[in-house]
């Protein structure tokens, strides 16, 4: 058992992400959901969205705190966690550096992901999700081990990843960047939609995203002026 109320201001921060995805026109509903990772006087873990819940009914106390050594039966909370809590919990373990998750099923980005098509590099930009392409890791049905499976080996050397079938996975070191990177996805995935009803756009050189990638590793990973 850990702390009666861990990390407070990153419980409302969760809630504060989730309701924002939903002003942003990035996801509807409540199909998307949100994790940060929690580490606290010895728990290591991650804050959840619980499952079932409007974000504009969910406060504070609803987000699921979980251990990353174990599974749903071992939250903390009144609520239960997110159906996708797998994914959250593989990625959080498997990528270090990564401090925060936002899953959505957004319209454009889902689209391609429904022709299980990923996002080449038909725009410079497409470097902001870390590599020269955006993956989409292969269908499984939600909430399972394959799903998980899958959204990690896609997100190898990339901080973003399509779901096919499904939606997408943004992460960052912290939630706004993660919302931020979601966005920015989000609006690649409607430029590439966009640009595929005229025809097939020819596709910036691997050698040409070399310089990109390294530029933007120059930057911070911040978007240039
Ligand atoms: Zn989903």
């Amino acid at each position: 058992m850990i702390a009666a109320d861990p990390g407070p201001a990153l419980r409302a921060a969760v809630v504060a992400t989730a309701r924002e995805m939903n002003a942003l026109g990035i996801n509807r509903g409540k199909s998307g959901n949100v994790s940060a990772r929690l580490a606290h006087e010895g728990f290591a873990g991650y804050l959840i969205t619980p499952t079932g819940l409007p974000y504009a009914e969910m406060e504070a106390d609803d987000v699921v705190a979980m251990p990353l050594a174990g599974d749903d039966r071992d939250a903390i909370g009144a609520r239960l966690p997110s159906s996708e809590w797998r994914f959250h919990r593989d990625i959080f373990v498997a990528r270090p550096e990564i401090g925060a998750i936002v899953h959505t099923h957004s319209p454009f980005a889902t689209t391609l992901a429904c022709l299980d098509r990923g996002i080449p590099a038909f725009h410079y930009m497409i470097a902001i999700a870390g590599g020269s392409d955006i993956r989409c890791a292969p269908y499984a049905t939600f909430g399972t081990q394959a799903l998980s499976d899958h959204a990690v080996a896609a997100l190898a050397g990339r901080r973003a990843c399509l779901l096919a079938h499904h939606g997408m996975i943004a992460t960052a070191p912290s939630l706004q960047g993660a919302l931020a990177l979601a966005v920015e996805v989000e609006t690649l995935a409607e430029m590439y939609w966009r640009a595929l009803q005229v025809g097939e756009p020819r596709l910036l050189p691997d050698d040409e995203m070399r310089v990109v990638l390294e530029k933007f590793a120059t930057y911070g990973q911040q978007r240039p002026a």
